[in-house]
């Protein structure tokens, strides 16, 4: 079926999907049946189907009403309008009301106007619905007169809502509550600043608007928008309705801007600026528009330009709201090159203003240096808003003297890196909340390209012994601060990654005393020299997925002392990746017991793991020889950080117990540009945003201005003035900023002058 969507937008559109309804009887509203309409059914027809579909004879009289989540009712009692008049859309609810058999109807006595007690108020409220204006439908609005009193509004034609309330008097005209019809208080907004514009109430409420109705503008609704519009001020400003449903405004507005149909969230300046045209249209006093010829200014003084611009404007255009809200702007552009000057006079309706935004932020962040004696130092940077994260760390690096370019900035959520930054990742992807760190590292490309970056988390085993003569090891939790540990690229061992771990952990962590200490010779001295077999752990990937190592199992290796790890184990590292809880393994600490018996056991031993650090990829066995570190190295220059291998040091819980001081691990510094005065939450005067909107701009690449004398388009710079004031300013703020990646709202204040 083809339906008309939207008048105002003249598509025809076809209908694919029927609006679904949900119907259901007066006093059973818990069960309700789907049906499916077309838009151009009638409210008729679907009363004929209700009667049918809860068997009420034909010839029963009977009401329909619209059922709104708030608990709010409202009657459809136009039969002959369609779904899509009556603004009905999908899965709205419907009850049908049978007339009572003494001629009441039992929805008399529940007074819709407090939507939060339907039902409850108290029996003195009565719903004066007669069946006569029940079906009188709406429109007519004569003898009526808000501002003078109650008393003659019983012909108007809202009377579904028309009820009585003795002993509550009546509310004061203009305060009245719109009822939120589903996401609809961006139109309610728009409309409670309109209705409480006077000049516009008294013209509408005093029906000055009947004799100017412009029924035949194909520029304005045919008069529909500005009638809708009068019933709703005359209802508002009746002093008779503490709250009215902005019902059938809406679905006027829905049939003339279709944007504005649905109950999605909506733009309360884009319903303004159309409700404010569709009016000034619908109530133009120019019949015939005049074609007017625009004259240039050609160095004519400001005021006789002006004057010829308003009159202009008001040859095509005159109407209340012109009278009310229109203004003129001045717009001076000149040319870079030839100093050519154009000055025009622009009418407009609103103003929009730009908020004048804070260019910059103060960031929190830690800084945590190479220096193992030094503790974390927090502090405060200012950073461009717009800018990158090499800003932060130019920032920074100001500060502390480390320099930027050996910082490694990353996101620390629950003891692991959540996200590391890359260089010309933008600052607005940092929030307010995030726990930014930043350490300084050895390496990276132009420093020292024989040293790698290794990410490196803390866990804690969680050991249960078996009967087996071996540990059940479960993935740990994460524990303390994650660190990166620079190491050289090809010679380090497990034994000497350890051992330069305690170094770069010296401050938290103590060293086992003196009779469990390690001989010194044995610190760099590779244990297995093999040089064949170096790169005997291999990185593979398969499906993008991190494969464990694969070791391989030399014929020397059984000559070595130490314990392989079992069969079992290596079948079960593949799960492990999946389940945190299944891998359980069998294994002892393997970092470097095998060497130099009798040792005492390390206080944590490696696995690698990946970024969440809840599955492991693969133990890092100690055979001696050089760990292939570049498969583990922190890729500064990748995107997929979050593939890197990441190193867990799995601690012996006993062992931290005794060797990781927390306290010490947790301490941290305050650098003294914490104590820089935290930047009070400033508001911004009406005035300074009218300033920034008449600030002097170039005009920018691909916005230039054709310049008549260099026959070219040029840069020009542009400057608005306000040229003249209407009586009634209305001030649309500019609360949203666009950059590339997100909308940011301003939550600047801005001061108004009352
Ligand atoms: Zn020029």
């Amino acid at each position: 079926q083809v339906v008309e969507h939207g008048m105002f937008v003249k598509h025809c559109k076809v209908e694919v999907y029927l609006t679904e309804l949900k119907l259901c009887e007066n006093g059973d509203v818990e069960n309700s049946f789907t049906r499916h309409f077309s838009k151009a059914d009638t409210i008729d027809t679907i009363e004929k189907e209700m009667k049918k579909l809860f068997e009420i004879p034909e010839d029963k009289e009977t009401r329909l009403w619209n059922k709104y989540t708030s608990n709010t009712y409202e009657p459809l009692n136009k039969l002959d309008s369609s779904i899509q008049d009556a603004g009905l859309c999908q899965g709205q609810v419907l009850i049908i009301e049978q007339k009572n058999e003494d001629g009441t109807w039992p929805r008399q006595f529940i007074s819709n106007n407090f939507p939060t007690s339907p039902g409850l108020s108290s029996a003195s409220s009565s719903l004066a619905i007669g069946s006569s204006t029940y079906s009188s439908g709406y429109g007519r609005t004569n003898r009526f007169n808000p501002f003078n009193s109650s008393s003659g509004y019983n012909s108007y034609g809202y009377s579904s809502y028309d009820y009585r309330e003795p002993g509550r008097g009546t509310s004061q005209p203009g305060l009245c509550g719109l009822s939120n019809l589903g996401n609809t208080c961006f139109m309610n907004s728009a409309i409670q600043c309109l209705s409480n514009t006077p000049p516009l109430t008294e013209y509408f409420v005093n029906n000055k608007y009947v004799s100017e109705l412009n029924n035949e503008n194909p520029l304005g609704m045919k008069g529909e928008i500005a009638k809708a519009y009068a019933d709703l001020t005359k209802q508002i400003w009746s002093g008779r309705y503490s709250y009215v449903t902005p019902r059938a405004f809406k679905t006027q507005v829905g049939r003339f801007a279709p944007q504005f149909s649905g109950y999605q969230q909506q733009d309360s300046q884009e319903l303004l600026a159309f409700l404010l045209d569709g009016l000034h249209e619908d109530l133009n006093r120019i019949l015939n528009k005049p074609y007017v010829e625009l004259k240039d200014a050609e160095g004519r003084p400001d005021e006789v330009v002006a004057r010829e611009a308003w009159e202009n404007h008001q040859k095509r255009n005159n109407s209340i709201i012109v009278d009310i809200f229109h203004g003129l702007f001045k717009s001076t552009l000149v040319c870079p090159e030839c100093s050519k000057v154009s000055v025009t006079f622009d009418p407009f309706c609103y103003l929009t203003l730009p908020l004048p935004m804070k260019k910059e932020r103060n960031m929190e962040v830690f800084l945590i240096c190479m220096d193992p004696r030094s503790k974390p130092t927090q502090y405060k940077v200012t950073v461009p808003k717009s800018g990158q994260i090499s800003d932060l760390c130019v920032a920074l690096s100001k500060l502390s003297g480390v320099p930027a370019h050996k910082m490694v900035v990353a996101d620390v959520y629950n003891h692991r890196f959540h996200k590391i930054f890359q260089m010309d990742e933008k600052l607005n992807n940092i929030l307010e909340r995030d726990d930014i760190f930043v350490y300084e590292v050895a390496g990276g490309k132009q420093d020292d390209p024989e040293q790698v970056v290794l990410p490196v988390y803390h866990r804690e085993k969680r050991i249960r012994h078996n009967s087996y003569n071996c540990n059940l090891v479960s993935t740990g939790m994460l524990f303390g601060q994650p660190l990166f540990i620079s190491v050289p690229r090809s010679s380090t061992t497990c034994r000497r990654l350890y051992h330069m771990l305690l170094d770069h952990m010296a401050r938290y962590v103590n060293r086992p005393s003196d009779d469990e200490e390690d001989d010194e010779d044995h610190y760099d001295r590779p244990l297995y020299v093999d040089q064949n077999n170096a790169n005997n752990m291999r990185y593979s990937r398969q499906n993008g997925f991190p494969q464990p190592l694969e070791v391989d199992m030399e014929e020397e290796e059984s000559s070595m002392d130490r314990e392989l790890p079992s069969e079992n184990e290596d079948s079960q590292s593949d799960e492990s990746a999946d389940n945190e809880e299944e891998t359980e393994r069998c294994r002892t600490a393997p970092a470097n017991d095998n060497v130099a018996s009798p040792r005492r056991r390390p206080l944590f031993t490696f696995h690698v793991v990946n970024a969440y650090g809840n599955s492991e990829v693969n133990t890092i066995l100690d055979d001696g020889r050089p760990i292939k570190l570049v498969i583990f190295s922190l890729h500064l220059d990748s995107r997929d950080v979050l593939d890197q291998p990441y190193i867990a040091l799995d601690w012996d819980p006993e062992l931290k117990r005794r060797y990781y001081d927390e306290k010490a691990a947790e301490d941290f510094e305050r650098h003294e540009s914490m104590q820089s005065q935290p930047t009070r939450k400033h508001s911004v005067r009406l005035r300074d945003c009218i300033e920034l909107f008449t600030t002097k701009e170039r005009l920018g690449v691909d916005d230039p201005w054709y310049c008549p004398s260099c026959k070219r388009h040029q840069q020009a710079t542009k400057k608005f003035d306000l040229w003249s004031l209407p009586h009634i300013l209305v001030v649309h703020l500019k609360r949203f900023s666009y950059s590339r990646y997100l909308r940011d709202k301003l939550d600047t204040l801005v001061d108004f002058p009352f």
